[in-house]
């Protein structure tokens, strides 16, 4: 397949692409090639329709963010729910401890999802491209 941008409003909306990513972990746009290679690793580009998932560097930084986002803000509910109702020390755990737990166990779960749905809002907003053009709203089309 040759080099092809995606063109204005051709990208499915953020929804269906969250569905495709987050869900059923397929390609964005076709919905068919697979998204993750393991546990976390993501494929360069999709088997079916060739768009380059990661198009930039460090595009993937972002998920890391949304991931931790995930675990800090189960850390800030159990927190301020310990504070208000001590539910933690009455079930006999270590708060510091439980919270440290939760919260990480949070961020490892969240951010397979995290990603995925990352990526789709880098889909959405044309920070993807096909082959080996620029991503962007104007990509390597010399038309625009
Ligand atoms: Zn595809």
């Amino acid at each position: 397949m040759g080099a092809r941008t995606i063109r204005p409003g051709e990208q499915t909306g953020l929804l269906r692409a969250s569905w495709r990513l987050v869900i059923r972990e397929r390609c964005p746009h076709c919905g068919q090639g697979r998204f993750f290679t393991g546990l976390f690793g993501i494929r360069e580009r999709c088997t079916h329709c060739d768009l380059r998932y990661e198009a930039s560097d460090g595009a993937w930084i972002g998920s890391l963010a949304l991931g931790y986002g995930a675990g800090a803000l189960i850390a800030a509910l159990m927190s301020f729910s310990q504070v208000a109702w001590h539910w933690i020390d009455e079930l006999g755990l270590d708060p510091l401890w439980t919270i440290a737990a939760a919260s990480l166990t949070t961020s490892f779960f969240a951010y397979r999802p995290a990603k995925a749905f990352w990526f789709a809002a880098l889909y959405r907003w044309d920070f993807m491209a096909f082959g080996d053009a620029t991503p962007g709203p104007h990509g390597d089309n010399p038309e625009v």
